[in-house]
């Protein structure tokens, strides 16, 4: 039985009090949650802040990026392991808005996994079809593109401790969620090609869905079997609609 993961992406939105606000919010109904990994991710500069707050809880924290280089002349990176020194245990990667607003490549999400596992971090490796994708019929050949980079840089055994997001580009911000049916499809695929490498790893890697994820919808996407949890945009900015999230897992 894998074990569900709800995770909340700020992107660019917080600030000091608004975020202790938030978090205060989220941490009073964690508590009700049994059986079940939360965390947010907060800009950079927020993650030691997040990680005081929630110090000591069940609430995780992670970053929403971080280089695939260890230091050096790097000017406005993060390295990996600067992430995990200040409390981030998850480090959100290859995102759809970091690969096409920062070339964010294949490769580069692949070196990037591999620095954050060499971190000790957990990887939220996010993949997934632009709508121009998936009406040309080729969201099974991005998502299969988008895991073989990442298989072929670090093994098929790194999935041990990744967390795949499979977080269709436009279902994105939009209010148009994948039907529970859609996004099964895809999370059937991506376990298919895991098992195509490793049945074992195939079977307990945990797969999130991502894409305008809301407390009404939530239910019906985290009934799926192979929908392992979500991965948070919008709703992740109130606590009372990431916790309705949170308790359909
Ligand atoms: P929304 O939930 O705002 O659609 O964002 C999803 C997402 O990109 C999470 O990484």
């Amino acid at each position: 039985m894998r074990k569900p993961i709800v995770v909340g992406n700020w992107k660019l939105n917080g600030a000091l009090a608004d975020n202790e606000s938030l978090v205060l919010g989220m941490l009073d109904g964690m508590p009700q949650l049994e059986g079940i990994d939360v965390a947010v991710c907060p800009p950079f500069v927020f993650v030691p802040q997040v990680a005081r707050l929630a110090d000591s809880t069940a609430l995780g924290v992670g970053a929403q990026n971080c280089s695939e280089h260890d230091n050096g002349a790097f000017t406005g990176e993060v390295a990996a392991s600067m992430v995990a020194d200040v409390g981030a245990r998850y480090v959100i990667l290859g995102h759809s808005e970091r690969r096409a607003m920062y070339g964010e490549t294949d490769e580069i999400v692949s070196a990037k996994v591999k620095a954050a596992l060499a971190a000790g971090l957990t990887p939220i490796l996010c993949v997934g079809e632009t709508l121009e994708e998936r009406e040309a019929d080729e969201t099974e050949a991005v998502v299969r593109r988008q895991l073989a980079a990442v298989i072929s840089g670090n093994g098929i055994q790194a999935f041990d401790r990744i967390v795949i997001a499979y977080e269709p580009v436009w279902a994105i911000g939009t209010g148009r969620t994948a039907s529970p049916e859609q996004a099964q499809d895809v999370h059937a695929f991506i376990r298919g090609q895991l098992a195509d490498h490793d049945a074992g790893i195939a079977q307990s890697v945990r797969i999130q869905y991502g894409g305008s994820m809301k407390p009404g919808n939530a239910a019906d996407l985290l009934a799926q079997p192979d929908i392992d949890g979500g991965l948070i945009g919008g709703a992740s900015l109130k606590a009372e609609d990431f916790l309705g999230i949170c308790r359909a897992a």
